[in-house]
Order: structure tokens, then sequence, then C-alpha cells
């Protein structure tokens, strides 16, 4: 088969091959945990799914603009400024199935072949992914256990060079729970704007925050000008499976992205669209996001609770998203190979933090987007599995 030399460097996400590994050993009767998905096991909040089906009956089933509809984009546009004071017009708003595109785009719209991206090392694979496809070099910066898994301002300025186009950060952070504070935020934004580079903000995560409020980096001065707020309803709203996201950005850039939404998608699906204005604006929804997020509260501290109990294991207590982050370097074994011993041996399904990036090494990634009763069972069965590894003390 003759195909482009540029797959070559298209990247994946292991979290949909170890999904796939996980259901075959199923298929086989095997009864897996599976702490390694990235999604909330939540149903949708019902005023949601009720707008869409009233959408659908009241036949919105055509195309809309490919930006997404004045309507959606006015109300997420009104919804950034109240939620994080970022005050943008709806013209800067596009509107994607699913956040994942916004990412896309972004490197497509603002980094030329040969340019730089920076992007956090451990982080989300589809980062270096896209901007591998597009032919950016790819620049890693080091996310740190001694530093909380925060970004450090000294190593990302001297990952800078005059070729930098573009800062990938992402806070609350997949793998590792981590959220930037105020003083890091501002030591990257004096950076972009001193070298004029482009941040894009991922900010999927930003209603899962367990201490404290997010803060987007786009509120701060001067750099509404130069950030791409990716953003979507998936995590927040527990709606993966409705594709539907958004990116808030300068209403140049936002024209572009338009014109790119006409060469690909051509729009979000019409009646996910109606739906998502009632999700930003209906206090009921807000209530079920809260019972959510106590929820994620609960399994996360006991989560972290049952993993430091376990002998040669260390967690750092994540601050936000719905993941764990657990430093596995005592128990003698790669992150891949305790991945695959665990699901093989416990029939737990976790990640390699490896397979974030070479700085994940050492680590593996929980998803604690599953019920208490499987995170306990989860737990109980690595300790068993875990205690039969000879410790090799570091
Ligand atoms: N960004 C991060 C950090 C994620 O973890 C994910 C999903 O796992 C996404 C973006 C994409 O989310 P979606 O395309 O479902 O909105």
């Amino acid at each position: 088969m003759r195909l482009a030399d540029r797959l070559a460097r298209l990247g994946t996400e292991t979290a949909f091959e170890v999904l796939a590994r996980a259901r075959a050993l199923e298929a086989k009767g095997r009864d897996i945990i599976h702490l390694q998905i990235g999604e909330p096991d939540f149903e949708t909040p019902a005023p949601i799914t009720e707008a869409a089906i009233a959408a659908l009956r009241a036949g919105s089933t055509h195309y809309t603009p490919s930006p997404g509809t004045m309507a959606l984009r006015t109300a997420i546009a009104e919804f950034v400024g109240r939620d994080r004071g970022v005050k943008a017009n709806p013209t800067q708003v596009v509107v994607t199935p699913g956040g994942k595109p916004i990412l896309y785009f972004s490197v497509l719209a603002c980094v030329n072949e040969g340019e730089e991206v920076i992007y956090p090392n451990p982080g989300y694979p589809i980062y270096k992914s896209v901007a591998d496809f597009f032919g950016a070099k790819t620049v890693p910066v080091p996310l740190r256990e001694e530093n909380d898994f925060c970004l450090d301002p000294a190593e990302l300025r001297a990952a800078v060079t005059p070729k930098t186009r573009l800062i990938v950060l992402n806070s609350p952070h997949n793998p590792t729970g981590s959220v930037l504070r105020r003083e890091d935020l501002e030591a990257v934004a004096e950076i972009a704007r001193e070298r004029d580079i482009w941040v894009l903000s991922d900010e999927i995560y930003s209603h899962l925050i367990y201490e404290g409020k997010h803060i987007s980096i786009a509120s701060l001065p001067g750099m509404a000008d130069r950030t791409i707020i990716a953003d979507g309803y998936s995590k927040t709203f527990a709606m993966t499976g409705w594709r539907l996201g958004f990116g808030v950005m300068p209403e140049e850039l936002a024209a572009h992205m338009g014109r790119l939404m006409t060469n690909t998608a051509s729009c979000a699906a019409s009646f996910t669209q109606d739906a998502a204005i009632p999700a930003l604006n209906d206090p009921r929804t807000w209530e079920a996001v809260a019972a959510m997020r106590e929820e994620f509260h609960r399994r996360r501290d006991a989560l972290v609770k049952g993993l430091n109990e376990i002998e040669g294991v260390s967690c750092l207590t994540p601050r936000g998203a719905f993941y764990a982050f657990p430093n596995i370097k005592k128990l003698g074994m790669g992150s891949q190979e305790l991945a695959d011993y665990l699901l093989s041996e416990a029939g737990v399904a976790i990640l390699s933090g490896a397979s974030f990036g070479s700085f994940g090494e050492g680590y593996i990634r929980f998803s604690y987007a599953n019920s208490m009763e499987n995170i306990e069972r989860g737990l109980r069965l690595m300790r068993e599995a875990v205690s039969r590894i000879p410790i090799r003390s570091s």
C-alpha cells in the first residue's frame, strides 16, 4: 500500500489501545477493572439530554455555520466571561466536534513546518502527535514530581528559541492532575509576551478542581491576544460521546479556524449545539456538575490513600482532573512492564506513565472515573499483585 510519509509521524492515544486489549481479555471471560479511561462514568445531566431531544423533534437536523450557531457562540462568550474573567465576543468562539480539533487546528493555523512547539512531558499525547504530524519540531518541557508536576518557568525559558511559535499548557493536567499556580501562569505569560509566542491553553478539566479555582492564562494582562483556549463539554458535563468542544481565541484566528472547520467537519452536530446552550445556562446542570465533582473528590482521596499504602508506591495528591500519577520506581519494573503485569496478573487496566512522554517513565496513570467499589477492588488486586514482585529499593 502506498501511503504518505507523514503517517509515520502520527502518534496515538494509548488509552484506546489498552481499552482494546482489556476488551479482548473480557471477551475471553476475564473480569477487568477499567482504571485507564479518561471519561466520566456519569450520565449526561438530564436537562441537556432533554434539550437535545427537543431540538431533534423541532427539526434541528441540518448544517449550521462552520464555527457554530451564533446563539451558542454568544452563550460560550458570555460563559468564559463570567467563568474565568476572559472577555470575548461571539466571533472569537469556534465550536468543534469535541475539544480535540482545537488542538489540531491550533498547530495547523499557527505553526509552520520546522517551527517549534513546546509541550508538557508527561502530557496528553495528542499535542506532540499533531505537531510532529504537521512537520513542526516538538520540544518537551518536563513536569517534575519535585515541583508538584507543575511547569518550571526556568526550564520553559531555556526551551524557547527564536523558532518557538506555540507553548502548550494543560491545567488541570492529564495525566498528573497538577494545577498551575498563578505565579506559574504569570511567568509563562511574561515569556509568551516577550518572545511573541502563541499559548494553547487546554482547559478541558477546568471544572474539575478540588481546591481553589481555575485560572485561565487568557485572563492575564495582554494574553487574550495570544491565547487559544481549548475547552469542551466532554469532561465537565460527562458528554464524551456527544463530541462537542470549543475554542476561544483572537477574532482573526477564529475566522481561519472557521475555515478549517469548513474544510473538515463542516460543523458540529446541530442539535448538540442547541443542547449546549442550556448546559451552560441552566442552574440544574451546574448542580449535577458539582455533584460529580464531589464524587470524584471522594474517589481521589480513597485512591491516593490506597496507593500510598502499597509498599513501593507513592502518590502525590492531584489537585484537579480525575487522574492519579503514582511513582512506582521502587517496584523495580518499568512503567509499561508494570502496566502489562497489572492487566494480565490482576485484571487491572491502567496506563504506563511513559505513554505520556519520556518523563512519565517511573509512573503509572490511574483514572478514577470509575465507581468507588471498583476503585477499592482495583487497589486490593493491585496490592496483591505488587506483593508478589520482589521490591528493589532504589
Ligand atoms: N485535552 C485533554 C488534556 C484530554 O485529556 C482530552 C481527552 O481525554 C481532550 C483534550 C479531548 O477531549 P474531547 O475531544 O473529548 O473534548
